[in-house]
């Protein structure tokens, strides 16, 4: 990083405490860490956001017909952890929701993820869930390592099924093969030989009640807590006193992507508000195999919102753009590992958050990762305190 940067990291305002923390992120990386900085350790924080909002990805707002929309695409709360739950629960109350996904394949709407009812469906099957598991164990390829995202569906469903659901919804998405992907990517979706149609099989599965927004409200209401939104940090990284950063922007935007850029696959999102009740039947459908959108989602089955219109979102996979998702495969982890290598250098700034550590993950892992965090944080604090005092 630049000497101006240093510099600016010791710079102190004459009878002023300055800031303790520079944020850069409102997300819920950003803003956890901003709400626990601030509550359990009195640090004065200042957090910054170059969007004019705070929320990151996971904001929501009123539409103009005054549907609540998710303008960065559809956003479900889901964990299988208790304190993760329970540290959002003193910001928000819950309504809960379970998601439902269906799959426009071969001319019909069956459920995702692939579960007995949808093999019964495609193939005019009447299977019993034992005779699925034989009948998916026939078609099953076996492989001796599972190293790709091909790999974890063919060796347990088949190529007919991997073709059906998974490699065209997967090259739309990743404008890659799922050969060219880690497993973990199409491993986030399981298979049934059950009924069980939820997308997610979460302890926890609900949604704010009063929405996303109003959450972060309440997490970052807080004396020590300053905002500043429609911000690059870099326009006044130099100008403010601070002690110590959090970033959670792109890491290879941070070392101005000197070892080259690090893919982030990204998305258009085609927002349509409809003058009708309900456009779909459930809250997403996906589109494996055709059009050049992944999926359309409708808000209403996902927050519960009672209005005579409803809004929607088609999302269009693209490679240039705001980064959403980082593309989990080998070349761009060990790429990854070289701004890793360089952020463990800098005394004065801690990574964290999907695009800072560059990992696929969900907003509870989010938030788990920016809890552990703050505890690492915590220990420093309470070191520099007893070899201060
Ligand atoms: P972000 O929310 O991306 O926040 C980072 C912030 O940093 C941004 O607001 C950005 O503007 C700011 N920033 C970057 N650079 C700068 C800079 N130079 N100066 C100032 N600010 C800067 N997760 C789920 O659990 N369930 C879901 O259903 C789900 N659906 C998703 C759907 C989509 C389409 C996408 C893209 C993600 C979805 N996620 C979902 C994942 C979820 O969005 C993330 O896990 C979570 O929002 C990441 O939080 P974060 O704070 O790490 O990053
Ligand atoms: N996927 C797929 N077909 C589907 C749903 C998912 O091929 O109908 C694959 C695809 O590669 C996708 C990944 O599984 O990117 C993870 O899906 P998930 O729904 O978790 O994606 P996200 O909500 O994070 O975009």
């Amino acid at each position: 990083m630049s000497e101006s940067f240093r510099s600016a990291a010791s710079a102190t305002v004459p009878g002023q405490r300055g800031f303790d923390y520079l944020i850069v992120g409102a997300g819920f990386a950003g803003s956890v860490l901003a709400e626990r900085l601030a509550r359990e350790l009195d640090q004065r924080v200042l957090i910054i956001d170059k969007r004019p909002h705070i929320g990151g990805n996971a904001y929501d707002r009123h539409d103009d017909a005054g549907v609540l929309i998710h303008p960065y695409g559809p956003h479900i709360f889901h964990t299988n952890s208790a304190d993760i739950f329970e540290y959002l629960s003193r910001f928000t109350e819950w309504r809960p929701y379970q998601h439902r996904v269906l799959a426009s394949v071969d001319g019909q709407m069956v459920p995702m993820p692939i579960n007995l009812d949808t093999v019964n469906r495609l193939y005019g099957l009447s299977l019993t869930a034992f005779e699925m598991e034989k009948f998916l164990e026939s078609l099953a390829e076996k492989k001796d390592t599972v190293r790709t995202s091909e790999d974890v569906v063919v060796s347990k469903v088949g190529r007919d099924l991997y073709n059906k659901f998974f490699r065209g919804y997967t090259r739309k998405q990743w404008g890659l093969d799922p050969s060219e992907l880690d497993a973990s990517v199409t491993a986030r979706v399981p298979t049934r030989t059950n009924r069980d149609d939820r997308y997610f099989s979460d302890t926890y599965q609900a949604m704010p009640l009063h929405g996303y927004t109003r959450m972060f409200e309440r997490m970052l209401d807080h004396p020590n807590i300053k905002i500043m939104l429609a911000t690059d940090y870099r326009d006044v990284v130099d100008l403010l006193p601070w002690r110590h950063m959090v970033y959670t922007g792109p890491i290879d935007a941070f070392f101005q992507h000197k070892h080259g850029k690090l893919p982030y696959r990204s998305l258009q999102f085609r927002h349509v508000t409809l003058p009708q009740e309900q456009f779909q039947p459930v809250g997403t459908v996906n589109y494996p195999n055709d059009y050049s959108y992944t999926r359309i989602s409708e808000f209403k089955h996902i927050t519960g919102q009672k209005h005579p219109s409803t809004s929607v979102v088609y999302e269009y996979p693209c490679a240039e753009g705001d980064p959403y998702y980082p593309v989990p495969r080998p070349e761009n982890a060990e790429l990854y590992r070289r701004y890793e290598a360089e952020a463990e250098t800098l005394e004065n700034v801690t990574f964290v958050g999907r695009l800072a550590t560059y990992k696929y993950y969900n907003m509870d892992q989010v938030v788990g990762q920016a809890l552990a965090t703050f505890k690492r944080l915590a220990q420093r604090h309470a070191q520099q305190q007893a070899s201060a005092a």
